[in-house]
């Protein structure tokens, strides 16, 4: 197979054989651009020489110098004579765009005698000079291993010996005179003198470009971008054109559009008398491109109708780099920009608008997990960021607030009006009110998966996790950082989209719901097959749902209901009854509060259906923290042992070690609760009825799903809904109104999956619960794997991803997908959907879409990302 592809051979449909910017540049010359003249090393040659103990196959040398041959009979220069001597750049490209992670070398072909063929040329010995004194800082950085920072000393030094301010002021002597001190550091540091053979530059960059695809940047680039490991990059091998020759001469950067308002317009910057690397250096402040056309209207003209063409000819907001040399325009790169998530947004609507682009191609041009930028606060993107610490940011959006430790703090706080910001070494369940009046998270520990990070993901709030560099002091209410002391009530600013901490206020930016957006979403919602749900608690989430545009909930957990601090008591009271009249008296006490929780959210989604998760936690969840009693009744004993409250506090230490389990997880809890105390599922079951028959009683459709939880065999179900069956009947007989209900189940232990079409027989519909379903597949611990060993499993590329935010497909898939046949083999319409964190990620919809179920749940926040991926799925 062919290893060297000069551009005329190429076009814009070989990326995955000459990479993206190989394959745009033979594209360019195709349509007639003016593109420098090249070839392309193709990537199978990179794995070639991987596979080749890092070495050049004879093969693929005798290709690159037959095309370098001709390269140089189209210039009518050579690489190495001095009369009209070839200078090429070195350039990187792999498959996907990983911008400024590899390597690239300008000005190959230097040496002493070069470099006077170029003055010859050019009349002008500073320029060559120059140039001569680049590529030797650059071959030695890139491809000898000499840092940049030993010649910038050099040029420093000489400068300021010299009186100078700026390069510019230097002269032909003054370069040669620091090329000899360059070649000497490259002595110095390597122990050979710098190469003076141009074929022999030209390998060793191309190897060094090679090299650059497995260097650190690039490899957490790929994991960061899901990009494989195995492809390699190409390498172009291009005539160099210079902008460096004078004031007629330039280089620059634009978009097409702006990459972060979406706006059509020209966007760049451009520098005169420079080369390439100098514009995004930073060592001279570029212009705008617009005062381009002050400076050089012909060019600027010429560019920017390019830039349309191009943009139209890709279909595309275009990034490219151009060079313009004694007043002549080259193209040396053009490719699909990068852009925030609303200039994506506002680009695809406006390019389908243009006619530019089908529905369909317009809502493959936005990446769903983007999306969550614009629906929360942001922090102003003016904002020069001087962060004091970096955690995980696991969950976007910024917050400013006040400093507090507690849950019971920040609740307090609130009620005062005030804004804080819960900071904790990590949280519990416990801490839900806390999350809840809170503006933002911060735990030391725990990772992207973390309690906290889930609860603040579900419910659009900002959260950090993971920040180990603060030290937290709970008792003296303040945390160190670097130096820096923290206290109580000291004002914090937190972006959760970067993990970033600040001290004091920042600016924000407020969400904007373009029009463009909801223009978009209604797109996905014509395109779409599944139906897209949400997992809501409460009226106030089920609002924000519908808002959102979910279609009915999919997740209903009634544990968060016995969590409100009200009703605490009186669910210990269920817990500790010792006989089933108390524990029947307790439960007579909770059901008029549970159909209030059911009506409030029956009456949001206003005939939408509702799956509603009967008690799913251990018991325990609800009692005070053991090692928290056990030092009050320590206290209690040695001050006030006569107190009444002592034996109460024993009591419930007792029922505490009695509901003590060794892995709770795989404990009592789920339908094995429902199995050993059906009247609390009983008295849910009730409360779910009573709502609905009060409801439609008032004219309203109400469609109760109810749904039990962790059953593993077909028994559990069946004697679960013959609970359910007869509170129905129950209430229907009381209310004399007719109740349409349906009773499924979740699939989230194995065993359900395996026999999905015994438990089907009393199933109306299955919804997979897929957090716990990765966690009993696994046999990891959600709560303790991703601290212990997860992130490294990931970082060492054991996992390709975490499987509590990325479905599994091999295994937990594999599952799924058992549950769904079997399932349908006993019921043809058994209905299926997931409820798991996975159901608002794109790659997981993506494989619910290929099992074909017929909807996702995921939190309020991320049901926009749910719309366009499942639409995206189904394209
Ligand atoms: P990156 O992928 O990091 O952008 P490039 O291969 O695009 O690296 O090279 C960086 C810059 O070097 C280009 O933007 C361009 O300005 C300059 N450059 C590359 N090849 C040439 C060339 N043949 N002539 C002039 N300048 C070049
Ligand atoms: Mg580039
Ligand atoms: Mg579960």
């Amino acid at each position: 197979k062919q290893a060297v592809y000069m551009f005329e051979e190429g076009n814009q449909n070989m990326r995955e054989i000459i990479g993206g910017k190989g394959a745009n540049l033979a594209e360019m010359t195709r349509i007639g651009l003016p593109v420098p003249e090249g070839f392309t090393v193709s990537t199978a040659a990179c794995r070639d020489y991987y596979d080749n103990k890092q070495e050049l196959s004879v093969k693929v040398k005798k290709e690159l110098f037959s095309a370098l041959e001709k390269l140089e009979a189209k210039t009518g220069k050579k690489l190495g004579t001095v009369n009209n001597p070839l200078f090429v750049s070195v350039r990187s490209g792999a498959v996907h765009s990983m911008p400024g992670m590899m390597d690239t070398v300008l000005n190959l072909g230097m040496n002493d005698e070069t470099v006077e063929g170029m003055t010859k040329l050019t009349g002008n010995a500073r320029f060559s000079y120059d140039s001569y004194r680049r590529f030797i800082q650059m071959f030695s950085d890139v491809v000898l291993g000499v840092e940049n920072y030993f010649f910038e000393r050099e040029l420093t030094r000489t400068r300021e010996a010299k009186g100078y301010t700026s390069d510019p002021e230097m002269t032909a002597e003054d370069w040669k005179e620091l090329i000899s001190k360059y070649k000497d550091i490259v002595l110095d540091h390597t122990g050979e003198s710098f190469p003076v053979d141009p074929h022999r530059q030209l390998l060793l960059s191309i190897e060094a470009v090679f090299d650059s695809w497995n260097n650190d940047r690039a490899r957490i680039y790929r994991r960061l971008n899901k990009i494989p490991h195995d492809l390699g990059t190409a390498v172009t091998i291009q005539s160099m054109v210079f902008g460096n020759m004078g004031d007629d001469s330039g280089t620059g950067v634009a978009f097409t559009r702006d990459p972060s308002s979406g706006e059509s317009l020209l966007y760049g910057e451009y520098l005169i008398n420079a080369q390439g690397e100098d514009v995004v250096a930073g060592t001279r402040t570029p212009q705008p491109i617009a005062a381009l056309k002050e400076v050089m209207p012909d060019v600027f003209e010429q560019f920017s109708t390019t830039c349309q063409r191009l943009e139209k000819h890709y279909g595309d907001m275009q990034d490219i780099e151009f060079t313009v040399e004694k007043g002549k325009l080259y193209l040396l790169q053009t490719r699909n920009g990068k852009r925030t998530a609303q200039a994506a947004v506002k680009i695809a609507v406006d390019m389908k608008k243009d006619g530019v682009l089908s529905k369909e191609q317009a809502l493959q041009r936005v990446n769903p997990d983007q999306l969550n930028q614009l629906l929360h606060r942001r922090i102003d993107e003016k904002y020069v960021r001087n962060s004091l610490v970096k955690g995980l940011p696991a969950s976007p959006g910024a917050a400013t607030g006040k400093v507090v430790f507690t849950a019971d703090d920040a609740e307090q706080c609130a009620k005062n009006g005030e804004k804080v910001i819960l900071v904790r070494p990590e949280t519990t369940p416990d801490d839900i009110h806390g999350i809840i009046a809170a503006e933002a998270v911060v735990t030391s520990r725990g990772g992207m998966t973390s309690h906290a990070a889930v609860v603040a993901r579900g419910m659009g709030k900002a959260c950090i996790c993971g920040c180990d560099g603060l030290k937290i002091n709970l008792e003296d209410r303040q945390f160190s950082v670097n130096g820096d002391t923290i206290n109580y009530f000291d004002t914090i600013t937190i972006d959760g989209s970067t993990g970033e901490v600040f001290k004091g206020e920042v600016p924000m930016m407020e969400p904007e719901l373009s029009g463009e957006f909801q223009e978009l979403l209604t797109w996905a919602d014509e395109t779409r097959r599944m139906g897209v749900r949400s997992n809501a608690d409460n009226p106030h989430d089920a609002a924000k749902s519908r808002d959102f545009g979910a279609e009915g909930i999919g997740l209903c957990r009634t544990e968060h209901m016995f969590m409100d601090p009200e009703r605490v008591p009186i669910v210990q009271d269920m817990i500790l009854a010792d006989n089933q009249t108390d524990r029947e008296k307790a439960l007579e006490k909770l059901l008029p509060m549970q159909q209030e929780d059911f009506t409030g959210i029956f009456t949001e989604m206003a005939g939408l259906p509702v799956t509603i998760r009967l008690l799913d936690p251990p018991l325990h969840e609800f009692l005070p923290d053991k090692e928290e009693l056990l030092v009050d009744i320590t206290t209690l004993q040695l001050t006030t042992p006569e107190a009444p409250e002592l034996k109460e506090k024993q009591k419930l230490l007792r029922k505490l070690r009695e509901l003590d389990e060794f892995n709770p997880m795989l404990g009592h809890r789920g339908c094995r609760l429902g199995m050993t105390h059906p009247e609390i599922y009983e008295m849910q079951a009730k409360a779910i009825f009573y709502a609905a028959a009060h409801l439609a009683g008032q004219g309203n459709t109400v469609k109760p799903e109810v749904m039990i939880p962790l059953v593993g065999h077909v028994n559990e179900l069946k004697a679960m809904r013959k609970v359910v069956d007869e509170a129905a009947a129950l209430v229907q007989k009381e209310t004399g109104r007719e109740i349409t209900y349906t009773v499924g189940t979740m699939i989230e232990v194995p065993r359900a999956a395996l026999t999905a079409d015994e438990i089907a027989e009393e199933a109306d519909f299955f919804s997979f619960g897929t957090n716990d379903l990765t966690q009993t597949t696994f046999g990891y611990s959600r709560d303790d794997a991703e601290s212990k060993f997860l992130s490294r499993y990931v970082d060492t590329e054991v996992l390709e991803a975490n499987p509590f935010m990325q479905l599994d497909r091999k295994g937990v898939g594999k599952l799924v997908e058992s549950g769904v046949q079997l399932g349908r083999k006993t019921k043809l319409q058994l209905k299926t959907g997931i409820c798991g964190e996975h159901g608002g990620d794109p790659h997981s919809i993506q494989f619910c879409e290929q099992q074909g179920l017929d909807y996702v749940s995921c939190s309020p926040f991320r049901v926009p990302v749910a719309r366009l991926a499942a639409a995206q799925a189904a394209i």
